[in-house]
């Protein structure tokens, strides 16, 4: 092995980066995970509700957990159906589990940097790693940055150009501990829905996603649901983006996690469908340094194609159902809500991540 050469230099340290750089270092290969931000899982740009999976995808446990839901209730104007969850949802500390995923890739030997910004690389043997802390070496890159991802960009990768935006308050009023609600209608926003996620009796993460202006379309449905006066503490915003992407690989580089919109189109969430890719990326890794093949058709048949045949099915239907929804007008999705109480057993028992029955 060259000295000071990593086999693979993971950027960002989200939990599709942690989970990657823990699962590469476990099966012996040398790895370095960078993170922009001086604190992993800092700041929180997430709402934090997963399914059951969270927690053995994560390899955390409970200590993550800050509240477990069994209901959804879904609103359209004055039209309501809720349904059951047969298995537990979680609101998870965001934090907690970023920097739990990260612990365990640092107990299976991976060298973590924050503060570190990727800038680019030069297709050197081995790559050159240009970081706002200096320059490493590494035989291939993991873009686990987001979904802006710079190592997409300086990759020539093309990423999906459908993206939300997402806004969100911590609210403080009386809520239902065992429901989130989900309101759906062109008068909340056009393009995706508001959520209300309890943390607590007493709390809850309250946001709406859409393309354009999520502040004000927040604020027009704190005044219908909240009405004017309403405390609040945290106060985050993010980009949702979504869509299949052509190829997550070039040569010597693979993308995971948002970066490569592992992402369910129809809710926005990321978690499961990154650390499920994860798997696959460092599994990928392993297979590429252990072969020593780090070109694109190497990494397509070792890591594209494997993560498609599991998530894209998934991803497929979530866009389905994404258009279906946003192109109705309200009284359709109002009516289509009435129509789905018809349903509720097959409805609950449709899996949150994968769309089809569990
Ligand atoms: C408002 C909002 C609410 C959401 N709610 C949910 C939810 O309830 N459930 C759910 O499953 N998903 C949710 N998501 C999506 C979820 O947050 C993402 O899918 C998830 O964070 C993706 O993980 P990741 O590791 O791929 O990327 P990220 O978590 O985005 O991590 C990327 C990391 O890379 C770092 N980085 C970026 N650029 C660089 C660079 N150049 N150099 C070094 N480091 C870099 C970043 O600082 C970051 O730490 C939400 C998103 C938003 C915006």
């Amino acid at each position: 092995m060259l000295k000071n050469v990593y086999d693979v230099a993971v950027i960002g340290a989200g939990p599709a980066g942690c989970k990657t750089a823990e699962l590469a270092a476990k099966a012996g290969l040398k790895v370095l995970l960078l993170e922009e931000h001086e604190e992993i899982g800092r700041p929180v740009q997430c709402t934090g509700i997963d399914s059951h999976r969270i927690l053995p995808l994560s390899g955390l446990g409970k200590e993550i957990v800050m509240n477990v839901v069994h209901k959804a209730r879904f609103c359209v104007k004055n039209s309501f159906l809720e349904l059951d969850s047969p298995k537990p949802v979680y609101v998870i500390d965001r934090h907690k589990l970023d920097k739990g995923i990260a612990k365990l890739a640092a107990k299976q030997g991976a060298d973590m940097i924050t503060g570190s910004r990727f800038i680019g690389f030069e297709r050197a043997n081995p790559l050159t790693i240009k970081t706002s802390t200096g320059v490493y070496k590494a035989k291939m890159i993991v873009g686990a940055d987001g979904p802006n991802s710079t190592v997409a960009k300086r990759a020539n990768i093309e990423l999906p150009k459908d993206y939300v935006i997402g806004y969100q308050e911590t609210v403080n009023d009386d809520f239902s501990e065992n429901i989130v609600e989900l309101w759906f209608g062109k008068n909340i926003t056009p393009d995706f829905f508001a959520w209300v996620v309890p943390e607590n009796k007493d709390w809850a993460r309250v946001g709406i996603a859409s393309k354009t202006k999520p502040v004000e379309y927040f604020r027009n449905f704190m005044k219908s649901r909240f009405g004017i006066d309403y405390r609040k503490k945290d106060v985050l915003g993010g980009v949702i983006r979504y869509g299949i992407i052509k190829t997550s690989v070039a040569d010597n580089v693979l993308l995971v996690g948002d970066a490569a919109c592992h992402v369910k189109p129809y809710s926005g969430g990321g978690i499961i469908y990154g650390l499920i890719a994860a798997r696959y990326a460092a599994q990928a890794c392993t297979l590429a340094v252990n072969s020593n093949r780090f070109d694109k058709g190497f990494l397509f048949e070792a890591y594209d194609r494997k993560w498609k045949k599991e998530l894209l099915p998934g991803i497929r239907r979530g866009l389905v159902l994404h258009k279906l929804i946003h192109a109705m007008p309200d009284w359709m999705l109002a009516l289509s809500l009435n129509v789905s109480k018809l349903f509720k057993p097959s409805l609950s028992k449709l899996d949150m991540d994968l769309l089809f029955n569990q």
